[in-house]
């Protein structure tokens, strides 16, 4: 088994790309979660606006059946007005005439106040319905959505762990149950590109050594970070074969 830089930099990338498609697959179920959330909170507003119309429709019924309840006693003691036996008692039936119509003239007014406030109230609830409808719209969009694309991320990860497991395969014997507790602990971060005697994963500067090393293609982890280190670029060390 030989240990290139090109066999280390496709394992890289394999690893990347590994990484990649698992945050893809992760990132699907959170949207709908997040788009779940969405719906939960509209429908919580919907169902307060919608009591808070119901509770104003009701008063107002309310207001209504006591104006015209005032409205019928109006017309039966005007009614008893000619079957009044003294004078008092015909202005008795006077007097509260005159003060229901007076009370029922303020409970009109009030009325009307009311049924304004009920407008406003309905047009809430048509509003709150709307953006509740749209959310339910966007959430089932977005499940269709992300269930089409888990079926191919699904198999694509297959894909790409057969090929990691076989770029793995190829690492020579001992390097490879060493690059195995990193990658275990590190996934993607346990290789790093070498460039301008730089360590790609933290950026410190390599001893010369360490670069000899590397380009006799021996396995180098980066004394800094951990990480398994190869030469950037295209073309492998010569003596890699
Ligand atoms: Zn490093």
């Amino acid at each position: 088994m030989s240990l290139t830089a090109s066999s280390l930099r496709d394992l890289h990338r394999i690893h990347q790309q590994y990484a990649d498609l698992n945050d893809r697959l992760a990132a699907g179920p959170l949207r709908v979660t997040a788009a779940e959330a969405a719906v939960q909170q509209l429908q919580t507003t919907f169902d307060e606006v919608k009591e808070n119309y119901t509770q104003a429709r009701v008063q107002t019924d309310d207001q209504q059946l006591q104006l015209q309840e005032r409205e019928q006693r109006i017309t039966d003691t005007r009614g008893k007005l000619n079957t009044c036996a003294t004078n008092k008692e015909f202005q008795t039936l006077k007097d509260l005439i005159e003060t229901d119509v007076e009370e029922n003239d303020l409970l009109a007014d009030k009325i009307l106040e009311m049924l304004e406030d009920l407008d406003e109230h309905e047009s809430n609830v048509n509003a709150s319905q709307e953006d509740l409808n749209k959310a339910s719209h966007e959430l089932e969009k977005i499940r269709t959505v992300v269930e089409a694309a888990q079926t191919g991320l699904e198999s694509d990860l297959q894909r790409i762990q057969t090929e990691l497991e076989k770029a793995e395969a190829s690492l020579p014997g001992d390097l490879r149950t060493d690059y195995r507790r990193i990658a275990a602990a590190m996934g993607e971060d346990a290789l790093a590109s070498v460039d301008d005697d730089v360590c790609g994963g933290c950026y410190q500067t390599l001893t010369p050594q360490t670069i000899n090393e590397l380009l006799m293609s021996k396995p180098v982890f980066c004394k800094s970070c951990g990480r398994l280190l190869y030469m950037a670029g295209d073309s492998d060390s010569p003596t890699g074969e």
